[in-house]
């Protein structure tokens, strides 16, 4: 790692300042999970200056207004985890936040680090796009929305300009008839990242049709996205093995459609069909059940991996 200056903010301002001043030669430094990982790597380019954001108070908080849920970048996985609206609202991102790395991780790395790195195994972004979550980036010259889905360019590239930190991500609360989930497939139950995963919620009317349905699998493919065509498979129709097993092969299918065959594809496509379906499945379960750890993870003995 080459030296650096560091410089500690306060606020927003401040960082929309040095980040103005810097360009393209500053680095924001949130929990530093990632960042100093990627420094130490070789034939990274080391800035000029890492601006810590860690001590802003203005960006560390969930609040929940008008039936909305608004979490700022600075929260910390455990705090998403221990969040009473967040599980309430939003259990599928509670179920990710907790099979994130280990409680160190956990109490280090945060929400908008995740999704600003945005490496395809992040376990935040699957949830946040199923659940519509929006993106506020600011900067001295404003700030911009956007929908977390086109956030991303391509894995470890987002749209955010050099100058421009990541200061909101909000999304509307879930119904009571919406029921969602989130698994993780590993290596390993614990401190191991996505190799495939799956956010799904699924509504439901009061006779037991679906109303709505997303889908957005993890570490499948180049940038998230809803697969709608899957999901328009399960609209109109009740909860079956059959459907959900035809969904999990639709996803499959455009899975391929999109990646191409390579040497992972033998062992991806029933995977992920079979990822699919159980993720729907635990949605139509009454209640949906609270998540502890190591549930939010498949065991791939099962899956026929090793
Ligand atoms: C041992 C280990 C295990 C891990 N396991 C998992 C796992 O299971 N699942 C998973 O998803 N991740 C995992 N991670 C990755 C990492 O912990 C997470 O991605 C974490 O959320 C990153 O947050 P951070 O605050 O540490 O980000 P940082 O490292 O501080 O920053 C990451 C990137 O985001 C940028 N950034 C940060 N905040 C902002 C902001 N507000 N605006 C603009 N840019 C910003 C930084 O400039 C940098 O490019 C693991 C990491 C380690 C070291």
């Amino acid at each position: 790692m080459k030296p650096f200056e560091y410089k500690a903010v306060n606020s927003v301002e401040e960082a929309c300042s040095v980040l103005a001043e810097y360009g393209s030669d500053a680095r924001i430094l949130a929990g530093g999970t990632d960042l100093l990982i990627e420094f130490r790597k070789q034939n990274v380019r080391t800035p000029k200056v890492v601006i810590d954001i860690s001590f802003i108070k203005e960006i560390h908080s969930i609040e929940s207004p008008n039936g909305t849920i608004i979490i700022r970048p600075l929260v910390t996985h455990s705090e998403i985890v221990n969040s009473k609206v967040v599980q309430q609202y939003a259990s599928l991102l509670t179920s990710a936040a907790l099979v994130i790395g280990s409680p160190q991780i956990r109490n280090r790395g945060t929400v908008g680090g995740n999704i600003m790195n945005a490496a395809t195994c992040a376990d935040t972004v699957p949830p946040l796009i199923a659940l519509g979550a929006k993106v506020t980036l600011e900067s001295k010259a404003g700030s911009r929305q956007l929908d977390l889905s086109d956030l991303f360019i391509k894995p470890y590239q987002t749209k955010a300009k050099h100058e421009e930190i990541l200061t909101e991500i909000h999304f509307t609360k879930l119904p009571p008839n919406a029921k969602s989930s989130f698994i993780k497939l590993g290596r390993r139950n614990a401190l191991a990242i996505s190799r495939l995963s799956v956010a799904a919620i699924l509504t439901q009317d009061k006779n037991g049709k679906i109303t709505d349905a997303r889908i957005v699998p993890g570490a499948a493919l180049p940038v998230w996205k809803r697969v709608t065509e899957a999901e328009k498979i399960l609209i109109g129709e009740k909860p079956s093995i059959e459907l959900f097993t035809a969904a999990g092969q639709k996803v499959s299918e455009v899975l391929i459609s999109h990646t191409g065959r390579r040497w992972s594809t033998e062992y991806k496509e029933p995977v992920i069909a079979v990822l699919v379906r159980r993720a729907l499945e635990q949605c139509t379960l009454t209640p949906n059940p609270s998540p502890k750890l190591g549930e939010g993870s498949s065991d791939l003995s099962e899956l026929g991996e090793g």
